[in-house]
């Protein structure tokens, strides 16, 4: 198994898409990540190639002047961005923001953003759903906007908002009616579109989170914030059901990541057993490191097959919740699998800086917790597929 037949195991038909963002990974080695991650800096350089060749509106449709691709083209993208050794976390969101803003965004919403996103003039990078009290609990978020005249005012918290001092715009969900006085469980929740460059200082305070990786993430304060009503996206109160639809394109995407440093870590572990030699041999000689390769390639492979079914099923306009939430999650095990397995590779240079695999291995750590843990997902098949009992 050559390191190309790793890297192509995909066997789609989005060859020069793959190709081309290949080549603009290029430019970008890992000298460069390793930099960034040292200071905690973001890759403007990168995000700005990105978007200049369009890959960013890889899901705006023509019609607002994006490429109007499918999401398993966007899952392409990701996934070799990722395979290239780069890192699309930090810009991941211009994608799937979309999932909510297109199929629940009015005419109006979208011919007034889209078009200036796409031209790489706007950036909706930022998504803001978590809460430091309610975690995982969404239903439970406390960030209320209350109605006042043509405008909403905004009070609350958001953690973990990736991106938001390097996005314009954030699609925020917060509470428009109190739980007790909501006819069902998920309704009272609104998502809005907000303008963070007229906000910032007026009522939105944004302080950076330092993590284990370079990942750009804050919390975020709203103090009477007043957004205009023009800023709900689609019905009050129906927003849970929106974010839903958004939350299936983000795991769908984000499997697609794993899948691609998955085959980089696996591309990386059978370079090096077939250089490194000790006891007179090259290490891949010996089973006991060449199975553990072939384990995470076949992992890799499986979950694969499970992010292609998921991504098409999103793109048929199917429900998918099933596979989105499969998919992030074997995917995101075979990914962790496999950076365990890279840093075993390589013995102690597995450890350091200079071959990026500790730094991949870090990243890659994030995806069996964010954007949803294993617990959850495990949870959501369980009720949702086999008919268990509601657990939580
Ligand atoms: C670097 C980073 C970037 C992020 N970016 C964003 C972002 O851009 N926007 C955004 O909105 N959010 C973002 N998140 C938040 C992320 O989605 C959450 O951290 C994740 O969903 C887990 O929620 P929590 O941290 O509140 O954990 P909690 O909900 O507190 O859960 C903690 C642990 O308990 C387990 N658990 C909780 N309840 C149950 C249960 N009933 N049964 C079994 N196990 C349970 C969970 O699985 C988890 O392992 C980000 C997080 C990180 C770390």
């Amino acid at each position: 198994m050559t390191a190309s037949a790793t890297r192509d195991s995909a066997h789609d038909d989005l060859a020069p898409i793959r190709e081309s963002v290949r080549a603009l990974c290029a430019d970008f080695p890992g000298e460069y990540w390793r930099r960034l991650d040292r200071e905690r800096a973001y890759p403007e350089e990168f995000v700005t190639a990105l978007t200049k060749a369009g890959f960013l509106a890889a899901l705006i449709p023509e019609e607002y002047g994006g490429s109007g691709l499918t999401m398993t083209a966007a899952a392409a993208i990701m996934e070799e961005i990722q395979a290239s050794g780069c890192n699309g976390a930090a810009c991941h969101a211009q994608m799937y923001t979309m999932g909510t803003l297109l199929r629940h965004g009015s005419i109006e919403h979208k011919k007034h953003y889209l078009p200036a996103i796409a031209r790489g003039e706007l950036r909706l990078q930022a998504f803001g759903v978590t809460e430091p009290t309610s975690g995982t609990d969404t239903l439970n978020l406390r960030t209320t906007a209350v109605r006042d005249g043509d405008h909403y005012v905004l009070n609350g918290q958001k953690i973990w908002t990736s991106r938001a001092e390097h996005s314009d715009l954030m699609l925020l969900l917060a509470r428009t009616t109190p739980r007790e006085q909501t006819a069902s469980r998920t309704a009272g929740l609104t998502v809005f579109l907000v303008d963070m460059r007229a906000a910032r200082g007026h009522g939105l305070t944004i302080r950076p989170i330092r993590t284990m990786m370079n990942h750009a993430t804050t919390e975020v304060f709203f103090e009477n914030l007043r957004v205009p009503a023009e800023a709900v996206i689609g019905r009050e109160g129906e927003g849970f059901r929106y974010i839903l639809s958004g939350m299936n394109a983000e795991r769908i995407l984000i499997a697609a990541e794993c899948i691609g440093d998955a085959k980089w870590f696996v591309e990386k572990a059978t370079a090096y057993a077939g250089e490194r030699v000790v006891f007179g041999r090259p290490i891949g000689q010996n089973q006991g490191v060449q199975f553990p390769i072939a384990r995470a390639y076949i992992g890799m492979r499986a979950a694969e097959l499970m992010v292609r079914e998921a991504a098409a099923l999103y793109q048929a306009g199917r429900d998918c919740g099933a596979e989105a939430n499969m998919a992030k999650h074997l995917a995101a095990e075979a990914s962790w699998a496999a950076a365990d397995m890279c840093v075993q590779t390589h013995g102690g240079f597995g450890f350091a800086e200079e071959f990026d695999i500790e730094r991949k291995f870090r990243e890659t750590r994030l995806y069996t917790v964010a954007p949803i843990s294993t617990n959850l997902v495990l949870s959501y098949i369980a009720e949702h597929v086999l008919g268990l009992p509601r657990s939580y």
